[in-house]
């Protein structure tokens, strides 16, 4: 892999940072293992170098990652929006994290446009934004976690990654490439993880800790999404779930309750793409899977106004869940041949 720090947007990036004084680092809404994992770390590696710093969030993260170390430092900008504001106007540099565009942070997207702080982006996502005055963008790797890692090593400071930093980092990775099931083709991905067990995590007890939380709610939820919100078009090699807000209401859904369902469609033998629909209250949530060559960052980005990687995206959808889903099924016919040959050059 090309040593993707070795520019100049990295150098300018760390020598912005030694000269900040107040950092707020930030992630993407409905954040994932990977958006927690990374932003505790960075906030617990620049708190170690004696920096004022404060993680805010757009919205609630998901219980299963409740247990990360200072977890409950965290700022949820939904919950706490005059705290947050007044911890964003006294910062000097905004530390943007796991996501590409600040149209994906909600209303704390438009806070953050109107501050005057610094914009730093270190991402993994495909096509970053131009709103940022410095960004580390490699979408070949993991996880942002993973480009943490990198970042703190090549900055210097390597020996500041503790066992606290590591589970968190270790979180990042283990959630983006579902343990070790997707994204993780590199060698390094798993040099990296060996260092964060000489660190002395205890994988098993992270395992435990992330995937056997499960309310019963949720299981049965899952049960549900896969025996009745499931449809299967076989000639198309897609699969979906749908989900309305009555399904929700009805198992008392709870913040990532959902998280992976949509994997299940794509384990089917012969499935390439599969999708999942779910009806909040004034959009649809709609998550994008698929194997091999079939890119559904371009297919979220071209038609649903989303993104995200070529096997993993995502989207909010303006439009009633019938609508969603009459538009996702009208573009199947024109995908035939890249879903039947998604393993074919
Ligand atoms: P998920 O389906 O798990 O919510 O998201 C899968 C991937 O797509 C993640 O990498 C996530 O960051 C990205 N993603 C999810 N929703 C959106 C969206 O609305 N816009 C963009 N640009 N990316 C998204
Ligand atoms: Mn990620």
């Amino acid at each position: 892999m090309e040593n993707y720090l070795n520019n100049t947007d990295f150098l300018k990036i760390r020598e912005v940072i030694d000269q900040s004084r107040r950092i707020i680092i930030t992630t993407h809404m409905n954040p994932d293992g990977d958006a927690i994992g990374a932003s505790l770390a960075m906030f617990l590696y620049l708190k170690k170098r004696g920096f004022s710093v404060k993680v805010i969030i757009p919205d609630a993260y998901p219980g299963f990652l409740a247990w990360l170390p200072s977890a409950g430092e965290i700022l949820i900008f939904e919950k706490q929006p005059d705290e947050s504001r007044v911890f964003l106007r006294e910062s000097d540099l905004i530390i943007c994290l796991d996501f590409n565009n600040l149209s994906r942070l909600n209303g704390l997207g438009k806070e953050i446009e109107g501050s005057s702080s610094v914009r730093i982006l270190i991402d993994h996502h495909l096509y970053p934004g131009e709103e940022f005055n410095y960004k580390i963008s490699f979408s070949k790797i993991s996880s942002t976690s993973e480009l943490i890692y990198d970042f703190i090593a090549e900055s210097g400071y390597r020996e500041l990654i503790d066992k606290e930093i590591a589970e968190c980092l270790y979180t990042g990775i283990v959630t983006d490439t579902g343990s070790f099931s997707y994204s993780c083709n590199y060698v390094k991905t798993y040099v990296i993880t060996a260092e964060l067990f000489r660190l002395g995590i205890d994988g098993e007890h992270i395992h435990r800790l992330i995937y056997d939380t499960y309310s019963e709610n949720r299981l049965r939820l899952l049960g549900y999404a896969v025996s009745e919100g499931l449809t299967v078009l076989s000639e198309y090699h897609t699969a979906y779930i749908t989900l309305t807000r009555k399904d929700l209401e009805r198992f008392s859904y709870q913040v990532g309750d959902t998280e992976g369902v949509v994997n299940y469609a794509l384990s089917i033998k012969g499935i390439n793409l599969a999708a999942l629909f779910m009806e909040r209250e004034d959009h649809v949530k709609v998550s994008f899977r698929s194997k091999g060559k079939f890119s559904v960052d371009r297919l979220a980005r071209e038609h649903f106004g989303g993104g995200g990687h070529n096997n993993a995206s995502g989207a909010n959808c303006q439009m009633t869940i019938t609508g969603t889903i009459s538009k996702f099924l009208s573009l199947l016919p024109g995908f035939m041949d890249k879903l039947e040959n998604v393993y074919n050059d």
